[in-house]
C-alpha cells in the first residue's frame, strides 16, 4: 500500500492555490483554453497586447503559436520591470565552488550587467535572430548572457561547461552561431576546468563563430586571439550601462538547447518568447508556491533546461531570489547542499534524483548534522524517483516537514507539466501525482487507441500548452517525426506512465526501456525501485536482453552502498527481495555489481547503453557523446555477464 502524505494545514491556508482552486481553475483551462491563458497570459508585461491566443495544429501542416500578435521583450520582463520595486532586493544570490566565496547581486545591478552586454554585443554586430553560444560555468554571468541576448533578440543555445570540444563544436555548427561567450576556466569541485582551452579546440572547426567574449573566471593563463578574442570586462566596461530593449514578437525564438541524449543524438529544441515566458513563470509561482520573501534554490546547471526555466526565467520574471550554486554536491564534504541551505537560508529546494541517491548513499549524519530550519519546499526533476529516494529525501532532509514537487517535464515542454502542487495535492512516493493547469496527460496503448481509466501506456499530450517547443532547429520534419508521427494529432513524450485509480501518473520510464517479460510488460523504473528499497543498494538500472524462452530477461546493474561487498549470497537475496517485493515475474535474470552507472552529463543513467552491453552488443554503443565519465563503460562490458 502506497503511504498518502496530505498537504500540511499550515500550508494549505497560505498557498496560492488549494485544493477546490486546483480542481476549478484546472476544469476551466481544459473546457476553455482560450479563456483561461488569453487571462494568464497577461501575467507578463507586453509591449504590444495579444489579440490572440493560439493558433495550433498537432497533424498535417504541424505548427504552434501562442499569443501571436503580441510583442515583448523577455529581459525587460525579468529586470525591468522590477526596478521600481524591489531595485535593491537580491536577483541572484551567487554561491561559489569555494565555500568562502558568494555574492548577492540585486535587480538593479544585474540589469546594469545585462544592459552593458547588450550594448557590447550590439557593438560587435549582433542582432535579433543571430546565434549566440553560451559556454560557461554557473556564475553570474551565464544569466546575464541570457538576458543580454534575450534583450537583443539574439538566440541563445547554452551548452554545459562540462562538455568537450567535440560536443560543443558540434552544437555550434549545427545553428551556426556568430558568437561564442566562455570563459578562461571554470571551477568545479575544487578542479579547474579549461573552457577556453577547450573553445579554441571547438572553433577549430566551427567556421561560423566571429566573435568570442571571455569571462575571466579564475585568471589561469589562456591564448587570446587578436580580432576575435574580447575580454568580458574589458568590452562592458567600455560599454554604456544603459539600454533599450528591442520589441520582440511573441513568436520570435528565444533559445535553442540541445536535450541531454539519453536517447540518442541531442535534438536542437527551440523555445520562443511569449508563450515560453508566460508558462515558465506560472508554473514557477504555483508549482513552488513562490512568494515574496522565499529563498528558492534549483541546483540544476543552466545548460538544461531546467536552469533555463527555473534558475532564469521563471524565478526573474517572478521578481524572485535565485540561488546560482557553482559546484557541487560532494566538495568539500557531502554536507555541502545542506550547509548552503543553512548558510543563506534557503526556503525552496529543487534538485534531481541522482544527488539525492548519491547523497543517500553517505548516511543521514551528513545531513543531520545540519540545520534546514529554513525549508519548506522540497523538488525533484529529472527521473523518476524511486520511492525509497523520496521517503528519505522527505524525511531526512525535510525533517518529515517539507512537501515534495515530484516535477515531470522535458526539455521540449518548457516547463512543468505533471506535478503536485503543494497547497493541493496530497502526495505518494514516487508518483509525479497530477497534470498543470491546461495540460491534458492521455494514455494510448501501443496502436494509439486511447485508454480510459487507471492503466498503464504511453503517455501523450492531447493539447498544446504555452511553453512547448516549436521545432526542432532547422529541422522541422524531424519534430513532426518525432513528436507528432507516432501517434495521430498528438504529442508523444516518448516516455511510458500508469495512471491510478485516483487519476495520479507515475512515470514508468522511456517507452523504449518497457521490457516484457514473457508477455508481461514491465518499467523499469519499477524493478529498480525494489531494488534500490534494499538497504544494501544504492543505485539500479535495469534493462532487458534476448531471452530464449521468456523473450526478454531482466538483467539489473546494481551499485551497493559504501562499504558493501559483492557476494553470491548476497546475489540470490536480491532476486528474492525482488520477487517478494513485485512477484517472480520481475526477479533479475543476471545482476552485474557496478561501481558506477553511464550516465549523461546531467546525471541521468543511460540505459541504451546498458541494453547494448546486456545484448552483447558492446561494439554499437552508439553516440557516446554526452557520456559523463566514459571510463565507466569499459568496466562494466569487461565484466558483462552475457557472453551469448
Ligand atoms: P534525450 O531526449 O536527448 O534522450 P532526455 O530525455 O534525458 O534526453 P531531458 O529533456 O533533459 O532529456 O529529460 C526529459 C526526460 O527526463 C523525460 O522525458 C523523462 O524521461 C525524464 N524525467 C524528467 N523528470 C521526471 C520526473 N519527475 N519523473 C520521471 N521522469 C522524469
Ligand atoms: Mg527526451
Amino acid at each position: 500500500m502506497t503511504e498518502v502524505y496530505s498537504v500540511p494545514a499550515e500550508l494549505a491556508k497560505s498557498a496560492w492555490i488549494d485544493a477546490e482552486t486546483y480542481a476549478a481553475w484546472y476544469e476551466r483551462s481544459i473546457q476553455d483554453p482560450e479563456g483561461f491563458w488569453a487571462e494568464h497570459g497577461r501575467r507578463i508585461d507586453w509591449i504590444k497586447p495579444f489579440t490572440k491566443v493560439r493558433d495550433v495544429s498537432f497533424s498535417g501542416d504541424v505548427h504552434i503559436r501562442w499569443f501571436h500578435d503580441g510583442s515583448l521583450n523577455v529581459a525587460a520582463n525579468c529586470l525591468d520591470r522590477h526596478l521600481a520595486t524591489r531595485g535593491d532586493q537580491t536577483a541572484i544570490l551567487w554561491e561559489g565552488d569555494d565555500p568562502n566565496e558568494s555574492a548577492a547581486i540585486t535587480y538593479r545591478d544585474l540589469h546594469e550587467r545585462v544592459c552593458r552586454l547588450a550594448n557590447a554585443m550590439t557593438a560587435l554586430g549582433v542582432a535579433k535572430g543571430d546565434r549566440v553560444t553560451i559556454y560557461l560555468p554557473m556564475i553570474p554571468e551565464a544569466a546575464v548572457a541570457m538576458l543580454a541576448c534575450a534583450r537583443i533578440g539574439a538566440i541563445h543555445s547554452v551548452v554545459f561547461g562540462g562538455f568537450s570540444p567535440d560536443s560543443l563544436a558540434g552544437r555550434l555548427q549545427d545553428c551556426a552561431s556568430s558568437l561564442l561567450i566562455t570563459a578562461d576556466e571554470g571551477l568545479r569541485g575544487g578542479r579547474k576546468v579549461p573552457l577556453k582551452a577547450n573553445a579554441d579546440k571547438a572553433l577549430e572547426t566551427s567556421g561560423s563563430v566571429r566573435n568570442v567574449i571571455v569571462v575571466k573566471r579564475t585568471g589561469g593563463a589562456v591564448q587570446m586571439t587578436a580580432g576575435r578574442d574580447h575580454w568580458y570586462h574589458e568590452i562592458t566596461q567600455a560599454a554604456a550601462p544603459t539600454h533599450q530593449p528591442v520589441e520582440i514578437d511573441a513568436e520570435d525564438p528565444l533559445f535553442i538547447l540541445y536535450t541531454s541524449g539519453s536517447t540518442g543524438k541531442p535534438k536542437g529544441v527551440l523555445h520562443t518568447s511569449g508563450g515560453y515566458l508566460v508558462y515558465a513563470s506560472m508554473t514557477h509561482q504555483y508549482v513552488f508556491d513562490y512568494h515574496e520573501g522565499d529563498v528558492y534554490w534549483c541546483t540544476a546547471d543552466v545548460g538544461w533546461v531546467t536552469g533555463h526555466s527555473y534558475i532564469v526565467y521563471g524565478p526573474l520574471a517572478n521578481g524572485a531570489t535565485t540561488l546560482m550554486f557553482e559546484g557541487v554536491p560532494n566538495y568539500p564534504t557531502v554536507s555541502r547542499f545542506w550547509e548552503v541551505i543553512d548558510k543563506h537560508k534557503v526556503t525552496i529546494f529543487y534538485t534531481a534524483p541522482t544527488a539525492i541517491r548519491a547523497l543517500m548513499r553517505e548516511g543521514e549524519e551528513p545531513v543531520k548534522k545540519t540545520s534546514r530550519a529554513s525549508l519548506r519546499l522540497l523538488g525533484s526533476v529529472g527521473e523518476p524517483i524511486n520511492p525509497e529516494a523520496w521517503t528519505w529525501y522527505h524525511r531526512v532532509v525535510g525533517d518529515d516537514r517539507c512537501p515534495i514537487v515530484d516535477t515531470w517535464w522535458q526539455t521540449e515542454t518548457g516547463g512543468i507539466l505533471i506535478t503536485p502542487l503543494p497547497g493541493a495535492t496530497p502526495l505518494k512516493p514516487g508518483s509525479a501525482t497530477r497534470p498543470f493547469f491546461g495540460v491534458k496527460p492521455v494514455m494510448v496503448d501501443a496502436e494509439g487507441k486511447v485508454l480510459d481509466g487507471a492503466v498503464e501506456g504511453n503517455l501523450c499530450i492531447a493539447e498544446s500548452w504555452p511553453g512547448q517547443m516549436r521545432t526542432v532547429y532547422g529541422d522541422h520534419e524531424r519534430f513532426v517525426q518525432t513528436y507528432f508521427s507516432t501517434y495521430k494529432g498528438m504529442y508523444f513524450t516518448g516516455d511510458g506512465a500508469r495512471r491510478d485509480a485516483d487519476g495520479y501518473y507515475w512515470i514508468t520510464g522511456r517507452v523504449d526501456d518497457v521490457i516484457n517479460v514473457s508477455g508481461h510488460r514491465m518499467g523499469t523504473a519499477e524493478v529498480e525501485s525494489a531494488l534500490v528499497a534494499h538497504p544494501k543498494v544504492a543505485e539500479a538500472a535495469v534493462v532487458g536482453y534476448p531471452h530464449e524462452i521468456k523473450g526478454q530477461g531482466i538483467y539489473a546493474y546494481v551499485t551497493l552502498v559504501a562499504d558493501e561487498e559483492p557476494t553470491e549470497e548476497l546475489r540470490k537475496e536480491l532476486v528474492n527481495w525482488v520477487r517478494k517485493e513485485i512477484g517472480p515475474i520481475a526477479s533479475p535474470d543476471l545482476i552485474q555489481w557496478s561501481p558506477g552507472l553511464p550516465k549523461t552529463r546531467s546525471g541521468k543513467i543511460m540505459r541504451r547503453i546498458l541494453r547494448k552491453i546486456a545484448e552483447n552488443q558492446f561494439d554499437a554503443l552508439g553516440d557516446t557523446s554526452t557520456l559523463a565519465d566514459p571510463g565507466v563503460v569499459d568496466d562494466l562490458i569487461e565484466n558483462r555477464m552475457n557472453r551469448a
